[in-house]
């Protein structure tokens, strides 16, 4: 082993998951139906979860064992490397220490096969034979359909239309793995022909992608069930094998985070990362700063409000508290595919909400200034959503300099961008702007809102 890699061995795979629900320092609020608006009871959601994932939105326990199946697929790729920066250190002359756990080493590139593979564990186990799913540039929809294959279930993915036509490599790679793959919105809903009957020339977007998916399964009659790769608290929980295992290789390191930051679109990776050194923080009476970093152009933290609304654009996913830009927002055409979702995983708001996480905003350019000086000192290309954590790193670091104090940053480098190439060339030949979203936009929206 080299002096700044750190590498567990694959016994080091962790157990079980870690569920912050055990220890929230404030109480959740209800889930709403979104017809009635009053709390969901599991039968609602059963149309469209296995029960077991529906128990694991619900626990209450803190560890939730992983079952050997999962643990099996995660050997591919677990327990991934924590690495020092430091070659960025010394080109930065910082003192701060900065180190990234790197989740691009999986088979598709990104953190997001943890939960694909737990969920069509739970799926197969509970006797689904095929999955429905939305994918944006395609990250989530290729980590499903590996797991899927790997399960045997079929797999039907709505794929943001934009996306389908502009990144066509990830849909050849889900095709690849065997899942069929649609250009949302389709005329195979009633919700797609609906949006495609006002605007034929749509470019589709995370939530209408969401809606069509919802909807082939809820009217399936129980042959198909539904998966998402964010946002919700199973999801979450299955991410901490990032942070459980960041825990035990900082100890490796023999130190401990000051700082630890995350990119946020929908929260998975971010809470997988850090939940488990917020539970330091809650329990043991660590102080590290949590900070999640979004795009400018989609500022669901810093700009949207701490209300109840919608999960997806058709207003028929659950009704949720959460940061929000409001559930008819259509994200601007940025780099940054996975950060595009209007709302953000309750738990995060909530602790956003309550003082334990912080929230900022960087602006498209500034991200990838970062992204690049990362590549050319660490070698690794990041996807343009994980550059956004490197830009609050580094931005972190050279505050460091300033002041002359020696800080451990540590952060989630989610994924790798090799399939991102033309974002950087946009970036490189000069075509990025800036584009902060109005905060007027956000404010027009929270007349959509549910009325809760
Ligand atoms: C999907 C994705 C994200 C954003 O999703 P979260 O649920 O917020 O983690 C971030 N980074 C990469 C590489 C992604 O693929």
């Amino acid at each position: 082993m080299s002096q700044h890699r750190y590498l567990l061995s694959e016994d080091r795979i962790p157990k079980a998951w870690y569920n912050i629900n055990a220890d929230m320092p404030v109480a959740p609020a209800p889930v709403l139906h979104p017809g009635t608006l009053e709390p969901i009871t599991p039968d609602f959601l059963s149309v469209l979860f296995p029960m077991s994932l529906i128990q694991q939105e619900m626990s209450p326990e803190r560890w939730v064992e992983i079952p050997e199946p999962v643990r099996e697929i995660y050997r591919l790729w677990r327990p991934t490397p924590l690495i020092r920066a430091v070659r960025l250190e010394k080109e930065l002359d910082t003192p701060a220490h900065i180190y990234f756990k790197y989740e691009g080493s999986s088979p598709v590139g990104s953190h997001k096969p943890n939960t694909a593979v737990a969920q069509a564990f739970y799926n197969k186990e509970a006797g689904t034979k095929a999955l429905t799913t939305e994918t944006g540039a395609g990250q989530w929809g290729s980590s499903l359909a590996m797991a899927c294959h790997f399960f045997g279930l079929a797999l039907e993915i709505y794929m943001v239309k934009v996306s389908y036509h502009q990144k066509p490599y990830r849909r050849v790679i889900m095709q690849t793995y065997g899942a069929e793959v649609h250009a949302s919105p389709t005329d195979r809903t009633h919700y797609g022909r609906s949006v495609l009957a006002q605007s034929p020339d749509s470019p589709g977007s995370l939530g209408m992608a969401i809606s069509e998916a919802v909807e082939v399964a809820a009217t399936s009659g129980g042959t198909k069930k539904y998966s998402l790769g964010s946002v919700l608290n199973h999801v979450l929980m299955h991410q901490t094998v990032i942070g459980l295992e960041a825990l035990e290789q900082m100890e490796m390191a023999g130190e401990y985070p000051d700082v630890i930051i995350g990119c946020a679109g929908g929260g998975s990776n971010f809470a997988g990362f850090a939940y488990p050194f917020v539970w330091k923080n809650l329990k043991d009476g660590q102080r590290t700063r949590v900070v999640a970093v979004e795009p400018d152009s989609c500022p669901t933290l810093t700009k949207g409000v701490y209300t109840f609304d919608y999960g997806d654009a058709a207003a028929t996913a659950p009704v949720v508290k959460m940061h929000t830009l409001g559930h008819t927002f259509i994200p601007p055409g940025i780099h940054a595919g996975g950060l595009r979702y209007h709302g953000m995983a309750p738990s995060v708001s909530a602790l956003v909400d309550h003082g334990d996480i912080e929230a900022r905003a960087v602006g498209q350019l500034e991200t990838f200034a970062a992204a690049v000086q990362f590549i050319r000192s660490e070698g690794i290309i990041p996807a343009p959503e994980s550059a956004h954590a490197v830009r609050a790193a580094i931005d972190e670091a050279l505050v460091c300099k300033r002041d002359g104090v020696k800080k451990v940053i540590v952060f989630n480098l989610s994924g790798h961008g090799h399939f991102d190439m033309m974002a950087y060339d946009a970036y490189l030949g000069g075509q990025l702007e800036n584009y902060a979203y109005p905060a007027e936009h956000v404010a027009e929206a929270m007349g959509h809102l549910p009325k809760v």
